[in-house]
């Protein structure tokens, strides 16, 4: 098992979105070390959903699978009704479900496309935070800590996205600035807004390159690598435990290697 880095995160209620693989697997795999109690979620459950629930709970967490397409609000609203009915409230709210969709350059873009894009990583961050505000709220006052929501940005929300990424790139700026609004209206219930941006992390996100292009990104960043999912957990532990981040909100922290420096 890991060290016990963040001692305040044992007993968290945690649900991170979009967990079934890449970013959000390893960042739920991190919390159940620190003993928090974690719900995991995708369109359905990945094949091996009770190996990876087992293996949480012998990190010593909790941890629990639920299913949702988040693209549409009532799958954000049903998620976190399931997670509170099953763990009792949510201290933490990690909004990690997102993606390309696909890549349409500008003169291909149509409006199918620019839903499905906006849908997932607008929509879902939005209305799982909306769904999950209620609960959030009832955890710091509960508590006397605040409560946490953390977004997965990207680099592509300052650099505009590689090719047919536009729309993707835009969607992150606009995850980027939305939050500065929250910060500004709901401190005052106690829960702190961050965001943690990655860079180029070795997902199935990056499944359409080939070594060639692989070996081009990576020379374009100072670290000469992709990024691990399991380097970003730990920005999300820093951001969801109170003891180390309290006073921590509006941020966002960058992951990336050096790739880009805003
Ligand atoms: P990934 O493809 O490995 O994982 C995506 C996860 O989202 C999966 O668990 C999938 O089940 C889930 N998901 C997809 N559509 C969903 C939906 N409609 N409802 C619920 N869940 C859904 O990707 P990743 O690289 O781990 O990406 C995670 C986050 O990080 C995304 O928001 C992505 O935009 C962001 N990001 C990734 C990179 C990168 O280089 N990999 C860089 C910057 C930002």
């Amino acid at each position: 098992m890991a060290p016990f880095i963040f001692p305040d995160l044992k007993d968290k209620r945690v649900l991170i979105t979009g967990s079934t693989m890449g970013i959000g697997l390893a960042t739920a795999q991190a919390f159940a070390q620190q003993g928090a109690k974690v719900g995991i979620n995708g369109r359905k459950a990945p094949e091996q959903v009770d190996t990876l629930l087992a293996d949480m709970q012998a990190a010593g967490g909790e941890a629990a699978f639920f299913a949702g397409d988040l693209s549409h609000s009532a799958g954000c609203a049903q998620l976190v009704a399931d997670f509170v009915a099953h763990f009792g409230g949510i201290d933490v709210l990690i909004n990690n479900a997102g993606g390309l969709v696909g890549r349409k350059p500008l003169e291909s873009i149509d409006d199918a496309f620019f839903d499905a894009v906006a849908d997932l990583n607008m929509r879902s961050m939005l209305m799982t935070t909306q769904a999950a505000l209620p609960h959030l709220r009832e955890s710091a006052k509960q508590s006397g800590q605040t409560a946490s929501v953390i977004s997965v940005g990207s680099i592509a929300g300052y650099t505009g996205g590689g090719p047919g990424a536009s729309l993707y790139g835009a969607a992150k700026a606009w995850v980027h600035n939305v939050q500065k609004n929250w910060v500004d209206f709901h401190t005052k219930d106690g829960i702190r807004f961050n965001i943690v941006s990655p860079g180029t992390v070795d997902t199935a996100f990056h499944a359409d390159k080939n070594e060639e292009v692989r070996q081009r990104i990576s020379s374009g960043i100072p670290m000469g690598r992709f990024g691990l999912a399991a380097e970003m957990a730990p920005a999300f532990l820093f951001f969801a435990s109170h003891a180390c981040s309290g006073y921590v909100t509006g941020q966002i922290l960058d992951v990336n290697g050096g790739q880009f420096m805003p």
